[in-house]
């Protein structure tokens, strides 16, 4: 079935595999940024194929999915800056937690969005992405462990 509510991508940067067990999501940070953790913090053997599948795209994706991650990535920021901006430790415990319950729900929703539309996500990653790993779960389906 073709879905009928293909649009741009919006205002964020969408990247594909940038945590294993998630096919696309928004770019929170650069690519660079990403590409300096997967090395300084995942195991010798699974960064060359990080490094070969993190990647923006640049594929049509359905409007609800792209609202969803702009909500995702403007809690977000919110949270970023609130954590960064706090200069007391009593206003940055209150603040955190109550703009981490806002990045944790917007988070869920996306998450659910992109479970509802993930026939059409797995299409298009199918055309855009050959010869990958991804198992519909994982870039390692050999391996289920190692969460992010
Ligand atoms: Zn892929």
């Amino acid at each position: 079935m073709q879905p009928s509510t293909v649009a741009g991508r919006g205002a964020v940067t969408w990247a594909k595999h940038i945590h294993h067990r998630v096919l696309i999501e928004p770019l929170l940070g650069s690519l660079e940024e990403r590409q300096d953790c997967i090395k300084a913090t995942k195991p010798a053997r699974e960064v060359p194929i990080r490094l070969a599948l993190l990647a923006e795209i640049d594929w049509p994706l359905p409007e609800e999915l792209v609202k969803a991650g702009e909500m995702y990535a403007k809690a977000f920021v919110v949270w970023y800056e609130a954590r960064r901006d706090s200069c007391s430790e009593y206003y940055v415990a209150n603040a955190q937690t109550e703009k981490s319950q806002c990045l944790l729900q917007a988070q869920h929703y996306y998450d659910l969005v992109l479970k509802v539309n993930i026939a059409q996500i797995e299409a298009l990653h199918a055309q855009h992405c050959p010869n990958c790993p991804w198992d519909g779960k994982t870039i390692f389906p050999e391996k289920q462990g190692n969460v992010y």
